[in-house]
């Protein structure tokens, strides 16, 4: 039962609840309505040290400084591609369903524009804070540049459990959410895409709010849009495509096997790891086991991945799947398979537990899922890894297609959407293993060296202003 409200009088004859000032002071958990609000202190403008993303901030940075040093870049170059451009921070209420109003916190991280606009995924989830949504940031501006697009990098997020929510208190959050960040994004200013807990609805959503704002429709100001409304084929399906490739390139040149007939493992089954499993699946690749935040599902024959798609629909978790075994993260890390894909989030493969992995290929299909003091755990035992800004980078591939499609609204078919992807992201993989092996480097190391290199050139040409 909802607590009845106390109308508390405003300015103009409005009335504001008690409950909305009790909850702007300090945000409740949803479920706790009655609950007295405890004396918390409003959200602080920077996290504290310890946030949930600082680790991911520490990685991100540690690799850049690898890669600086591995270029002897200029300390004013090497200052400037360190530090986040632009950095928004909003608070706003938003009303749930049982009445109250509830204050959350977002956020909109530019890291760096000198290459082109500036473009990176909005997550919502219930650890992300600043920290972690600049090292996603960072990770977006070495991603375009590896892969030629002409992007800058960004990130935003706000603060929620999306699993917690109503669709109509998501879709009230998000529209809000889109309101406050108008003030940066736009088609040639900063282009918003899907991340962990948004989807293609959460874009139709925030498209339609700037449209409405402006009286015009404007399809380019996000990404990963659905078909009807401006959205581009292959969009959906794009990242776990490219992981695909790239995890098919990695075994011909490393391992010298084909995909038909490999064994693999995915983290994760969403956007990212779903599309990855299934088509991996396609490919004729033994996908073994899964495993998702509410469980985890194996099978040493094989998985019917299809399968487990429409189960997943209609249960929303992989668990108690008929005709398989459950297996948690740490099981499934330790799988002897060829392929383990990491597609779910930061942080999982750690030095405490990489010594355990089996795979021969460890293919980031999340950003930034392997820590910095695993890297050299992996490398002395032989796993091959596929470094996050490649082998994820085909959601921003044909994110792009998709911007160019709406600014000459002229569509192109899912074959040449999916031919320039391939070919794009090849030509990337291929740039990194050749750097890798002519620098005698890691893949990591060899892929942050090419972007920030290309991203230094294009800061150094456009010169300090004023
Ligand atoms: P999503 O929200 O669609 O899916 C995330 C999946 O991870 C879900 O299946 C969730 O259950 C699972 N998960 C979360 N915590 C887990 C845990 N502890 N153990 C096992 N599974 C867990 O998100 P997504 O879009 O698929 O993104 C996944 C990763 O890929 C993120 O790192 C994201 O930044 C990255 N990425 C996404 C895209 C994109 O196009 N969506 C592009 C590039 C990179």
């Amino acid at each position: 039962m909802n607590k009845p409200m106390t109308p508390v009088p405003i300015a103009g004859g409005a009335t504001l609840t008690k409950e909305w000032r009790i909850a702007a002071a300090a945000p409740a958990l949803r479920g706790s309505p009655a609950a007295p609000a405890p004396a918390a202190p409003a959200p602080a403008a920077h996290p504290a040290p310890g946030s949930p993303g600082a680790g991911a901030l520490a990685a991100a940075l540690a690799q850049f400084d690898a890669a600086a040093d591995q270029l002897d870049l200029d300390e004013g170059v090497r200052e400037t591609l360190r530090s986040p451009h632009r950095e928004l921070t909003v608070r706003f209420p938003v009303r749930l369903d049982d009445g109250r109003v509830r204050v959350f916190t977002g956020y909109r991280v530019q890291h760096n524009v000198a290459r082109g606009p500036a473009k990176g995924g909005l997550r919502f989830h219930p650890s992300t804070d600043l920290d972690e949504v600049r090292a996603l940031a960072m990770w977006m501006t070495w991603k375009c540049a590896l892969v030629n697009v002409p992007f800058g990098g960004a990130k935003g997020g706000v603060t929620c459990d999306p699993r917690a929510m109503s669709p109509r208190e998501t879709e009230a959050l998000t529209r809000r959410f889109a309101t406050e960040l108008e003030v940066l994004i736009g088609p040639d200013s900063d282009i918003p895409a899907p991340d962990v807990g948004t989807n293609a609805q959460t874009m139709a959503w925030i498209m339609d709010t700037v449209s409405m704002h402006r009286g015009y429709s404007v399809p380019g100001v996000v990404t990963g849009k659905p078909m009807a409304i401006g959205g581009s084929n292959g969009r959906a399906d794009a990242t776990g495509q490219g992981v695909v490739y790239t995890i098919e390139e990695a075994a011909r040149r490393r391992l010298g096997i084909p995909l038909d007939g490999a064994t693999a493992a995915v983290q994760g089954f969403g956007n990212v790891g779903e599309a990855t499993a299934r088509l991996l699946h396609q490919a004729g690749v033994r996908v073994v086991a899964i495993t998702d935040i509410g469980g985890g599902v194996h099978r040493e024959s094989g998985l019917d991945v299809p399968f487990l798609r429409r189960f997943m629909q209609e249960r929303g978790t992989l668990a108690g799947a008929p005709g398989t075994e459950p297996i948690d993260n740490e099981d499934l890390f330790g799988l002897d398979v060829d392929v383990l894909v990491l597609a779910a989030m930061e942080g999982q493969v750690t030095a405490a537990n990489a010594g355990k992995v089996r795979a021969r290929i460890l293919a980031e299909g999340a950003n930034g899922p392997t820590t910095p003091d695993a890297d050299p755990i992996l490398q002395d035992n032989g796993v091959v890894v596929i470094p996050d800004i490649l082998c994820n980078a085909g959601g921003v591939i044909v994110s792009y297609y998709e911007w160019v499609q709406n600014r000459e609204s002229l569509f192109w078919t899912p074959k040449l959407i999916n031919g320039r992807l391939r070919e794009a992201i090849l030509a990337a993989a291929a740039a990194v293993w050749e750097r890798a092996d002519a620098d005698g480097i890691d893949p990591r190391r060899a892929a942050h060296a090419i972007a920030v290199q290309r991203v230094a050139e294009a800061t150094a040409l456009r010169g300090l202003y004023p």
